[in-house]
């Protein structure tokens, strides 16, 4: 098995984007979200899960991109709102946690701020984001201590098409339940 997740953890999305990762303490360095190479399936006792393909990923994230700064809402915001169905995992004035609907780990949560205020990705950061930054970091660690992998697991940011962002809400994937391998792709 540590073979099949090697192969699947290749990823070439280019240069320029920015990966974020944080490592809770006790996890051996180790791989991310699963945008990588080929579509490979896996089945554990949470729950399955998939690695999708490198070059549809990349295409939706450069669509996505095109539209990135216009304002217009996102799936995330539906969500948010309620309109559509999404398993929420943690909740708070400011953050909510919902289960990715195409999960790269047994674990696989997303962590969002209700309110964008411009944080349409991690790049477009300002000073005065730094409290729902730290709030959202604080989350994805309850997120883990709720899912029962506070002994590893990953967090994910993906800022930009270099990076395969694909959802222009700023998010941060919480994956665990495995383990995770390292470099990822
Ligand atoms: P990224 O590619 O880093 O922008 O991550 C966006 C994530 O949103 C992907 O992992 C998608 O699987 C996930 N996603 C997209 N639509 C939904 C949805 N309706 N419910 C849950 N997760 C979603």
């Amino acid at each position: 098995m540590a073979a099949l997740y090697s192969s699947a953890l290749l990823r070439s999305c280019g240069a320029g984007g920015v990966k974020a990762f944080a490592f809770s303490r006790g996890s051996s360095r180790a791989l991310a979200s699963a945008k990588f190479a080929p579509r490979l399936h896996f089945q554990s006792r949470r729950r399955s899960f998939c690695v999708k393909a490198t070059s549809s990923e990349e295409d939706a994230a450069k669509a996505a991109a095109a539209v990135a700064d216009t304002g217009a809402p996102t799936i995330f915001d539906k969500i948010i709102a309620k309109e559509i169905p999404s398993t929420i995992v943690y909740e708070d004035e400011k953050v909510l946690a919902f289960r990715d609907i195409t999960p790269q780990a047994p674990v696989h949560v997303l962590v969002i701020p209700k309110l964008r205020d411009g944080l349409t990705q991690l790049g477009k950061a300002e000073e005065k984001h730094s409290e729902i930054l730290g709030r959202l970091l604080y989350a994805a660690k309850v997120v883990a201590e709720k899912e029962g992998i506070l002994d590893g697991f990953r967090v994910v940011i993906n800022s930009g098409p270099s990076a395969c962002q694909s959802v222009y809400h700023l998010h941060l994937h919480v994956l665990g339940g495995r383990q995770m391998k390292w470099p990822p792709g």
